[in-house]
């Protein structure tokens, strides 16, 4: 008897209309197992699929499966125990909720390293043993009343703990508990980025690896090589790992025993993949918990308003438990230190470092402690320009302009790479006298060098400096730390205490402990309280507070810590919010706004992105599409109120809205019922498939959905 096997396969070829594929075996093949099969004239492997639906509601274009004349299953991949049942489960529902197929979810992911490792699957773990048995130390009451209610519950918990009030250490100690518990279950961590992971991992081996062996904790992460990530992989599948730490693809791990998932600074938009199928890592995780029956715990200082809106009272219909860590730990429980706002309509104008910054700046560097200083733009200038024709640095083939790097004398644009050196004179008009519009980190690094030029580092007087040393000013953005362990080197260099003045973007913001900081300073923060990214005051709140919680981490230096803002809007509430470090303060009047306005997460949302080599063509796409939706869904039977309660936008063009001379633009589909727009989302694919074809639409390159977006 020939038996029908659904594999899944991934290949960009068959992305469009779902990747299960047909193929027979002689006997039956158990879901899940990794396969080896021909494709074209060449082999790959793929996995073996369950056929069972789970509901009814299944795409069917997703899970249709294609019959390419029926050709044999090359063979099982050996050693290799079949997926489990919910981990396909998980792919599959995220394929569906998210319009992607399951191939561009697992494709990246494992198909294509298990195929190009495959011998490598016999050999064992390879992994360096750390012995640092690190001690357990006493939980405070705050950490212990987290701890007993994350065992005593079910979960999802929202973990609200300001920034070193000791949440690691929780999560630290409910994996042991669970781990000592249940000999075989496995716990996954997540952390919004790579950088992280270093710091993360050696807590959690020390912690682990003297009871459960050299190979239980494992990492997962895009900037690991790929035999590194494959080790990782099977160590989940079927061997030793029990600890699972990982970036956001770190979601999609096979752990069959999955026990407690942690989801670190849960509020990160790294969690947000932002190309291909762009998932939520966290919204997955919660999907996940309850596929295998894991409790799943979200940390942060400043929660994302989704989580803090679930996390409401279970009166008020929330679903989350919420669990409060308001103190910081360590001697001298260090405070968070005093915010100060600097109204800048009251400084000499153009000043970057208004007077009183800088005198703080001084008396500080004065003291041997470091300053830290926040701009959010890379580079020397945003703009070149030339005043006397108005000529302007912008980039030929994006609507955005090029930034000025002094250091090499270049303009590049931030947004498609083109870069060409600097010109001596305007390229309209000849004007030898062009000059630089806005400030970016280069610029405040040179700015703030030559404000303190005068000043001497303390105790730092030798033969070669009677005087003492001049002040060290340095730079951490994404252009100084493009090397690889670049930014190690100079994170060290900061805490070694060999610089002073530390000039960075948000990059400096997250995770890192600076014992000396006692001041940090945001120069330029207003944007986002203009920004039309609705989610901008958000982001910029909780940047602001973890720069906080950069200062003052040594307890002795902790009480005189400062954080300076400087705003021409020192009213503001958002300010004023933060001042008081009150995040739920601020949390409720950012809800009360979104509810007003109908915004998530009182509405969900999909954007539709065209991308075509006109902006006619990319509008007339989704124009034609959102036509042929209305048209031919009102004539099924049901879809009237599915209809009336999806409701779609006009199609405009993108806040970026030309990159590498691609056009894009964008449509919003919004709903206050999920279903709704999930069932409409589903119908609508093989609609907006058979747009492209019209004339109108010619010229049009890709498009795609994202559901739940965030911009960034
Ligand atoms: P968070 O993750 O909330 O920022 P951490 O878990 O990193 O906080 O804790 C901050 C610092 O306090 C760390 O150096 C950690 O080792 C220490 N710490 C955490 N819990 C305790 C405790 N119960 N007793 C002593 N030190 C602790
Ligand atoms: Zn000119
Ligand atoms: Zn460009």
């Amino acid at each position: 008897m020939v038996h029908h096997i659904p594999v899944l396969v991934h290949t960009p070829a068959h992305a469009a209309i779902g990747p299960l594929l047909t193929y027979a075996a002689g006997e039956g093949v158990p879901p899940g197992s990794l396969v080896r099969v021909p494709l074209g004239s060449r082999e790959t492997v793929g996995i073996a699929w369950t056929t069972q639906r789970r509901d009814e509601d299944a795409g069917a274009a997703t899970l249709e499966a294609e019959v390419p004349g029926l050709r044999p299953i090359a063979g099982l991949l050996e050693g290799v125990t079949p997926l489990c049942s919910g981990w396909c489960q998980l792919v599959s529902f995220a394929a569906q909720y998210y319009q992607r197929s399951m191939g561009d979810l697992t494709g990246q992911q494992l198909a294509r390293r298990l195929a190009a490792n495959a011998k490598q699957l016999a050999q064992g773990p390879a992994q360096p043993v750390t012995r640092a048995d690190q001690e357990t130390p006493a939980l405070t009451p705050e950490q212990s009343a987290a701890l007993a209610r994350i065992q005593a519950g079910s979960g999802p918990f929202l973990l609200f703990g300001a920034t070193g009030s000791g949440k690691t250490e929780v999560y630290l100690q409910a994996a042991m508990r669970v781990l000592s518990e249940q000999p075989d279950a496995q716990v996954l961590v997540m952390v919004p980025e790579i950088n992280l992971t270093p710091q993360l991992e050696a807590r959690f081996r020390a912690r682990f690896e003297p009871q459960y062996g050299p190979s239980s904790v494992v990492s997962m992460h895009s900037g690991m090589s790929n035999p590194q990530r494959l080790r990782s992989w099977l160590a989940a599948h079927q061997g030793p790992a029990r600890i699972v730490l990982g970036t956001r693809m770190a979601v999609f791990a096979s752990m069959p025993r999955l026990r407690l998932i942690v989801v670190d600074e849960e509020h990160d938009p790294s969690y947000k993949s932002s190309e291909g199928a762009r998932y939520s890592a966290r919204d997955l995780a919660l999907y996940r918990g309850r596929l295998d029956g894991a409790k799943v715990v979200l940390g942060s200082a400043t929660p994302s308003l989704e989580s803090w809106h679930h996390s409401r009272e279970a009166a008020q219909g929330g679903r989350y438990e919420r669990l409060l860590m308001p103190s910081r730990v360590g001697q001298g429980a260090m405070a968070l230190p005093l915010l100060r706002r600097v109204d800048m309509t009251h400084q000499p104008k153009g000043a970057v470092l208004s007077p009183p910054l800088l005198d703080a700046m001084r008396q500080r560097i004065g003291r041997g402690e470091q300053c830290l200083v926040f701009i959010n733009r890379r580079g020397y200038a945003p703009v070149l320009r030339c005043d006397a024709c108005g000529w302007k640095s912008a980039c030929s083939h994006c609507s955005a302009f090029r930034v000025f790097h002094k250091i090499d004398r270049t303009l590049r644009c931030h947004h498609c790479g083109f870069t060409d050196k600097v010109l001596q004179a305007c390229p309209e008009c000849g004007n030898l006298d062009i000059g630089t519009q806005g400030r970016g980190t280069e610029q405040v690094e040179e700015h703030i060098a030559e404000l303190l030029a005068d000043l001497r580092r303390p105790g730092s007087q030798s033969a070669e400096f009677p005087d003492g040393e001049p002040v060290r000013v340095a730079r951490i953005d994404a252009d100084s730390t493009r090397l690889k362990g670049a930014l190690q080197a100079q994170m060290a260099a900061v805490h070694g205490g060999e610089v002073d003045v530390l000039v960075g973007t948000q990059m400096i913001a997250k995770g890192h402990d600076f014992r000396r900081v006692t001041l940090v300073a945001a120069i330029n923060p207003d944007g986002a309280l203009y920004s039309v990214d609705y989610r901008a005051p958000e982001r910029l709140f909780s940047l602001l507070m973890q720069a906080a919680g950069r200062a003052g981490r040594d307890a002795s230096l902790g009480a005189q810590s400062e954080v300076w803002i400087q705003t021409h809007q020192p009213a503001h509430p958002l300010y004023a919010a933060l001042k008081q470090y009150d995040y739920p303060a601020f949390a409720e009047s950012q809800l009360q706004e979104r509810q007003q306005a109908g915004m998530p997460p009182f509405s969900f949302q999909a954007l539709v992105r065209a991308e075509a080599r006109t902006q006619e063509a990319a509008q007339a796409f989704l124009v034609a599409a959102s036509a042929a939706a209305r048209s031919e869904m009102a004539a099924w039977e049901g879809w009237t109120e599915i209809l009336q309660a999806v409701f779609l936008y006009s199609a405009v063009p993108m806040g970026m809205q030309r990159v590498a001379n691609v056009e894009r633009a964008q449509m919003l589909v919004e709903s206050a019922n999920r279903g709704a727009l999930q069932k409409f989302l589903a119908a609508w694919q093989p609609i907006l498939h058979s747009s492209r074809k019209l004339p109108a639409c010619k010229g049009l390159i890709r498009w795609a959905i994202d559901v739940d977006p965030v911009l960034v």
